[in-house]
């Protein structure tokens, strides 16, 4: 390809909304541009990128003996309503109607369509297990759309679904599709870890992420210091000691905090530290359908710890997603402001966090302005329902395997794997028949990866200031040749030719830059850096004098003369050394 006829759409201004490094970069280097709120076109060197990842994706997909189908992007409603999603799913999902006001959907996730397909042409355990895959566009309607096509409203998702005859074949195929996005991440030269997740309102029990460590991840991360313990901060679990769980109780004592309300605030004002002080959290609680009702429901956690909200709204009787009592609702039930509410004489429910369940003689709230009780203890009249596990982990915390402590970092999560069990196949009644002819439902488990979103991710982990450097992998393309000065030599417009030629006989894909005048050398430089092509050769008037041409690495920024007899026996070594790495 020359870039006299590509669209090279490179800017100097970085965009106004681009909050992150890979935003501004994809559209700095013309890789995407803006149509609409969470809605990109991808211009033709993002979209040869796209292509390359797609690729990657595909052929590690087909060698795990998924199969790949298509299907449509509109779904019917009757379909959701099956699964109960309709009603389930909040304004993420975008429906419509047709001309015959029949109600659809934008497909944000095929479990419905696969599983109707699957239950007609499915009808023996003998055909199982049986793992189906596409790759396609897939519509959120996100309430914050975000970051470009990291967080966008149309995006392309590898959407993968497998059917078991049992739990057994289910965790086998979950096993290889572990491996299996391990080898594409590998493969996209991306550094990643797998980390136990929460599987959402999905449904289902077991799921993993997959994480592209980045400052800028959405997600946060924890990982144990000396085992392979991994696990998104959501979920991640973790008991921690209490600091005087031997001490004897002492003789509370009520004590004037005045306009003290934070746990920093009354711990300086008491000399308490945190950890010896309880923080009561109010919540709304929720009925037995799980719909949110006007009673609240008290979290109990220790000063120094944070409420993990995902763990929270989990719990039986508690309102998902988390709904925080306002002050007027906390003045009706409790008679008091927020900021001196504790245990003693609550007579609504109470949920502790273990963190506080072996405190002795700790500080909370009177429930009465102004007033806090120091020594408090667990008693008939201070006390809790249920305890749970629902703070965040902290960086230090010890890891749940017992085997060293947590550290976070950032994530940006480009996969997810799940177990669903049966919640649709029981629904959409997706059976076949067993070694006895009699009627099963098929386990199922689900497993996507962000194709769009990996293409950001590898951005945020591979630039400098000078733009990105992509992978070998995939890079749009292997190679440029800038030719300078070519108007004034025929020699350089005939050297830059024959090797444009040749090193597309190799096998690679070259992008000769051979613009004339008007655009100058430092342009020319300056492009092939933003865009980020691996390898450059600049063929110059005076380096041809010399026998030699310049090549420069992208990643290390390192140059060399090379003779230029030679330049496409080091250009096959470099490319392919690389490649196959
Ligand atoms: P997130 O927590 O980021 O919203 P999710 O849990 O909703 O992700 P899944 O439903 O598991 O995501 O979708 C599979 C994959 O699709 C995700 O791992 C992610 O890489 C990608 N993805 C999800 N939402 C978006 C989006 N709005 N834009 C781009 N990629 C997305
Ligand atoms: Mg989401």
């Amino acid at each position: 390809m020359r870039t006299s006829k590509f669209l090279l759409a490179t800017i100097k201004e970085t965009p106004a909304d681009a909050e992150i490094i890979s935003h501004q970069l994809m559209v700095r280097a013309g890789l995407i541009r803006k149509l609409a709120s969470g809605l990109y076109s991808w211009l033709p060197l993002g979209f040869k990128v796209l292509n390359k990842v797609t690729q990657i994706v595909r052929e590690e997909m087909d060698k795990s003996g998924a199969m790949e189908v298509v299907m449509p992007v509109v779904q019917p409603s009757e379909l959701w309503e099956e699964s109960g999603r309709w009603q389930g799913m909040g304004p993420e999902l975008l429906r419509f109607q047709d001309r015959h006001e029949r109600d659809f959907c934008l497909g944000p996730t095929h479990e419905e369509v696969i599983t109707d397909i699957v239950r007609s042409e499915y009808s023996s355990y003998k055909q199982l297990p049986a793992i189906l895959y596409q790759i396609q566009s897939k519509f959120r309607d996100e309430r914050r759309p975000r970051f470009g096509i990291m967080r966008s409203r149309e995006f392309i998702m590898k959407d993968a679904y497998s059917f078991h005859k049992d739990e057994e074949s289910l965790q086998q195929t979950y096993e290889v599709m572990h491996q299996t996005y391990c080898n594409i991440f590998s493969r996209l030269g991306l550094d990643y870890r797998p980390v136990i997740a929460d599987s959402g309102n999905i449904g289902g029990s077991t799921s993993h992420e997959f994480h592209v460590l980045a400052d800028s991840g959405e997600d946060e991360i924890v990982f144990s210091s000396d085992s392979n313990y991994a696990a998104n901060r959501e979920l991640a679990e973790g008991g921690l000691a209490s600091p005087n769980a031997d001490e004897e109780s002492l003789e509370q004592q009520t004590v004037d905090t005045g306009d003290a309300t934070t746990i920093d605030q009354v711990s300086a004002l008491l000399h308490i530290e945190p950890t010896k002080m309880v923080k009561t959290l109010l919540v709304h609680g929720a009925d037995k359908e799980g719909n949110r009702t006007d009673d609240l429901v008290a979290l109990l956690l220790r000063g120094d710890q944070e409420l993990n909200e995902t763990k929270a709204q989990k719990l039986d009787g508690v309102a998902a997603p988390l709904h925080f009592a306002d002050d007027d609702s906390i003045k009706k039930t409790i008679g008091c402001p927020p900021g001196c509410i504790g245990p003693q004489n609550l007579s609504i429910r109470i949920i502790a966090d273990h963190s506080v369940t072996d405190l002795k003689n700790f500080a909370c709230g009177a429930n009465t302005e102004g007033k806090h009780i120091t020594n408090q203890n667990w008693s008939d009249q201070c006390k809790f329902n249920d305890s749970a596990d629902i703070r965040k982990i902290q960086e230090g915390d010890p890891s749940p395997d017992g085997q060293g402590t947590l550290s976070i970092k950032r994530g940006i999560e480009v996969g997810h794997i799940f177990q669903l069990g049966k919640k649709y196949s029981e629904a959409l009644n997706a059976t076949v028949l067993d070694e006895n002819g009699k009627a099963v439902v098929m386990p199922m488990g689900c497993y996507g990866i962000g194709v769009t979103r990996i293409v950001a991710a590898c951005i945020e982990q591979s630039h400098d200031d000078k733009g990105i450097i992509w992978p070998e992998n995939i890079t749009p393309f292997h190679l440029i040749v800038v030719q300078i000065d070519a108007h004034k030599s025929d020699q350089v417009k005939a050297y830059s030719e024959q090797i444009y030629a040749d090193a597309q006989a190799l096998g690679l894909e070259v992008l000769l830059d051979d613009r004339d005048k008007k655009t100058s050398p430092g342009v020319k430089f300056a492009e092939s850096e933003l865009i980020g092509i691996p390898h450059r050769v600049v063929v110059s008037p005076r380096s041809l004098a010399d026998n030699v041409v310049e090549y420069t690495s992208r990643s290390s920024g390192e140059k060399q003369q090379i003779d230029k007899d030679s330049l496409l026996d080091f250009i096959a070594n470099t490319v392919n050394s690389q490649t196959s790495d």
